[in-house]
């Protein structure tokens, strides 16, 4: 049975530039629902279900992602929803604010927005999508930007389910996010902005992937690519050994002038470099919201340059362009 959620989805759609859309999605996602019917989605599932209907008054996404405030709630239902949203763990990307109980995530991802921010064509009125969008924080600060629709994709199950946890609390019908993987994309060819963050390096084709991104935007639409890069000329990539910072899934990291010349090879215009910084620990860090291992761990503890592996430690560009 196709959930509530992708059913709204699909009628939303129906009568916009992303209809073509329904031609694959309703398929795809009938099979990904298939292969769900066991395990820890149930549990996540029934989890959901028992989160306390609140009266949510105040909601702000343009600073911080807060819904609610401590005082729309008792104790009691403060430490009910604490405990509900406890057994979706690990948070990694947030943080969080539901009725002021804070969601205290692995990463500071209010921090790669604020790096991202200033470099967007004004999200005001457009329809943009968010390509491994993880539990979805970004999309929500894409909202409080007053973009009109916003759509994730990112095939993991629990960030779905933690998405869903969140919009219990706001149940917006302009943000939505599908359990599908870029590779499962049709070229739509109709989104005004296109987000990628985090994703480039665990893709083993890091071009056909750049190709996948620029068939997603109308002509003149803008793409935010945020990835790990190395220092280097328009000669260096490093391709790691087998881990990289203690991830098995990474891929290829590119000088920041590499990477322009892959864009540009691939066909995107007004290609730029718009930050670059190195990872700190305080941006990426154990808390109680994620409890197993993060940064401090993956970097060599005498010297916090490079990472365990001896690589040198995470730096992450953003680049914008057009096509
Ligand atoms: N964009 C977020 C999350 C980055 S983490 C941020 O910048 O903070 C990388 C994400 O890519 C994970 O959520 C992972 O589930 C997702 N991912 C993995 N394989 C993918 C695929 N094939 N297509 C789209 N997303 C994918």
């Amino acid at each position: 049975m196709t959930s509530p959620w992708f059913k709204q989805f699909y009628s939303l759609i129906a009568q916009t530039q992303l209809s073509s859309w329904l031609e694959v999605l309703p398929a795809q996602i009938a099979e990904w629902e298939k292969k769900q019917l066991h395990g820890d989605y149930a549990k996540w599932q029934k989890l959901l279900t028992k989160l306390p209907s609140t009266h949510v008054q105040q909601v702000e996404l343009k600073n911080a992602v807060k819904l609610g405030v401590s005082e729309d709630i008792d104790e009691y239902t403060t430490r009910q929803i604490t405990g509900l949203l406890k057994q979706f763990k690990p948070w990694r990307k947030g943080p969080f604010y539901i009725h002021d109980i804070c969601i205290d995530t692995e990463w500071r991802s209010d921090w790669k927005w604020d790096r991202v921010l200033p470099h967007l064509e004004p999200l005001k009125g457009r329809t943009v999508l968010d390509i491994g969008c993880g539990s979805g924080y970004h999309m929500w600060r894409m909202l409080g930007e007053e973009a009109q629709f916003v759509v994730g994709v990112d095939p993991t199950q629990l960030f779905l389910m933690q998405f869903q946890a969140i919009k219990h609390f706001h149940p917006n019908p302009n943000i939505h996010l599908l359990p599908i993987g870029v590779e499962q994309l049709p070229d739509l060819k109709a989104f005004d902005t296109v987000f990628s963050m985090g994703v480039l390096y665990h893709r083993r084709s890091p071009i056909d992937f750049l190709h996948q991104l620029k068939n997603q935007l109308r002509p003149g639409g803008q793409l935010v690519l945020e990835t790990l890069v190395v220092e280097g000329d328009e000669h260096t990539v490093l391709m790691a050994g087998e881990r990289y910072a203690q991830m098995r899934n990474v891929w290829f990291l590119p000088s920041t002038d590499a990477l322009v010349i892959w864009m540009q090879r691939v066909g995107f215009k007004q290609v730029k470099v718009v930050d670059v910084g190195a990872t700190t620990l305080q941006e990426q860090r154990k808390t109680q919201w994620m409890d197993s291992q993060s940064l401090a761990n993956f970097l060599d503890p005498n010297d916090i340059s490079k990472t365990i592996e001896g690589y040198p430690a995470p730096v992450r560009a953003v680049l914008t362009a057009t096509v």
